[in-house]
């Protein structure tokens, strides 16, 4: 048999259940305000917005949540030992009690001696709750008596409550409530409602003021680059400048050494030969360097013009070969060329690519004592390119130095034992060449004193590939 009490409540038991129902009702709901509150505050914290933006929300969101009648936050700035506005939000009759004056309520005002303030003292100093329901106590010094009372009856004002808003153990400001009621007449679960915010206020503030930081950062960066950028520039023109002046007169001393060692202007007496020749030399190692830095200012600038058409690259590698016969010779270096075909058609800057091989084969000559330099070309159609390999038995290169080899005033370590002049621009050009015409440099190396060989990739005319 159920068990079926025999007895009905009485009505005072009755309306004891009632009244408790009533009560817990009253609870829930406040719990799920304070619930949709905390989640509407954390939806205003992950905005990316600067602390008074997000302030401004927060204080607004918390005031028709609670029906408060004002609500506002305060920045501490412990150096000042100062409380700054940086938010608020009214009720309207509070706004329409207070005015345009007193300027106190308005953003940047400022509460000097915060830390011994009669009633922020307490939230700043003591990390605890402000409360009063003497309002003189806060704006008593402020704001003249009349409008004061003015406020406080027309504006509804009844308590005043702060909480200390604490970033990592240090309290960064408070925030700052204006009731209708006596706080102490709020039931338990509504004050820890209340507090409940502070939390989640002093999270937001502090992400805020972050991504205040960074967005400030971010501008300082952006001007220093463009600060960057413009000094680039400058130095761009200024050496293209310099190299164009320096051209002429180089290219006459070069000229001039020439002729002398040639015998133009008569036999060179003994005493004087290696002199010249050394002014030969020089004169000459000068000039690449100038052309170098003529031809990254016109990178850089991208003043450099590429034409591209058909060309029969292998006979174009023939004739680098042939005129670099002489130096290698005089080295006592083989250099030989190794072709499948007699032509092979490739469309690119015929110019640039011939640049390109003779830097190549000149750097191939320049670092290597003894051996072999061999120009190997081959079609690679899965690539449809062909590749231009100069291959030496030189000083090789390490893994380290091969990996930055392209970048500008790169050397390799081992290029300054050998005592081979070199600014390291050679192959930063022949990079940046390569690439605007869709081909590719490469090196390989099995290491120092290991020979090396250099890849030019470059791309096939539409004819050979279909070849
Ligand atoms: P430079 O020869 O004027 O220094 P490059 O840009 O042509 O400038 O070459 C960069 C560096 O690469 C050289 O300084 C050298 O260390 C290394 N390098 C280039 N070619 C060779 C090579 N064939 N064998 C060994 N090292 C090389």
């Amino acid at each position: 048999m159920p068990n079926i009490p025999d007895t009905q409540p009485s009505s005072e038991e009755f309306k004891t259940i009632t009244e408790n129902l009533y009560k817990q009702n009253l609870e829930l709901s406040v719990i799920n305000k304070t619930l949709s509150l905390l989640q509407e505050l954390y939806k205003i914290s992950i905005q990316n917005l600067g602390s008074r933006q997000i302030s401004a929300r927060i204080s607004e969101t918390i005031r028709s949540s609670l029906n408060f009648e004002r609500v506002s936050i305060l920045r501490y700035t412990a150096e000042l030992d100062s409380l700054t506005q940086i938010a608020s939000a009214e009720s309207t009759r509070f706004h329409v009690a207070r005015g345009d004056s007193p300027s106190y309520f308005d953003n940047d005002s400022t509460i000097e001696n915060a830390s011994i303030h009669a009633f922020f003292s307490d939230p700043i100093s003591k990390n605890q709750m402000g409360y009063t329901e003497d309002v003189s106590l806060v704006w008593g010094t402020y704001v003249p008596k009349e409008s004061l009372l003015k406020i406080i009856s027309e504006g509804h004002v009844r308590s005043v409550i702060a909480f200390p808003l604490i970033i990592e153990d240090k309290v960064v400001g408070t925030w700052v409530s204006i009731l209708n009621r006596p706080y102490t007449e709020l039931a338990t679960y509504e004050k820890k409602s209340i507090e409940s915010i502070s939390n989640v206020i002093a999270v937001a503030l502090d992400k805020a003021l972050l991504y205040e930081k960074l967005r400030e950062s971010n501008e300082q960066l952006a001007q220093s680059n463009d600060r960057l950028k413009e000094l680039d520039q400058l130095k761009t023109e200024f050496v293209s400048i310099a190299s164009h002046q320096l051209r002429a007169p180089i290219t006459a001393i070069k000229g001039y050494a020439s002729l002398i060692i040639e015998g133009s202007f008569g036999e060179v007496p003994e005493a004087l030969r290696g002199a010249s020749e050394r002014i030969f030399e020089s004169s000459k190692f000068m000039a690449t360097i100038i052309e170098d830095f003529l031809n990254i200012t016109r990178i850089e600038q991208g003043h450099i013009k590429y034409s591209l058409e058909d060309f029969n690259v292998v006979s174009l590698a023939s004739r680098v070969v042939e005129e670099y016969q002489h130096s290698a010779h005089e080295k006592k270096l083989g250099l030989s060329l190794e072709s499948p075909k007699t032509t092979i058609i490739v469309h690119a800057d015929e110019g640039k690519i011939k640049q390109a091989i003779t830097n190549l084969v000149d750097n191939a000559i320049k670092y290597t004592s003894a051996g072999t330099i061999r120009v190997v070309i081959n079609i690679v159609p899965e690539r449809n390119n062909v590749q231009i390999q100069v291959i030496d038995t030189g000083i090789g290169i390490s893994a380290t130095d091969q990996n930055r080899l392209f970048q500008k005033f790169s050397r390799a370590k081992n290029a300054n034992n050998v005592n081979v002049l070199g600014t390291g621009l050679g192959l930063y050009v022949v990079h940046e060449m390569m690439k605007v015409q869709g081909g590719n440099v490469s090196v390989f190396s099995e290491g120092e004193g290991k020979g090396s060989t250099f890849t030019l990739e470059i791309p096939l005319s539409e004819e050979q590939k279909s070849k």
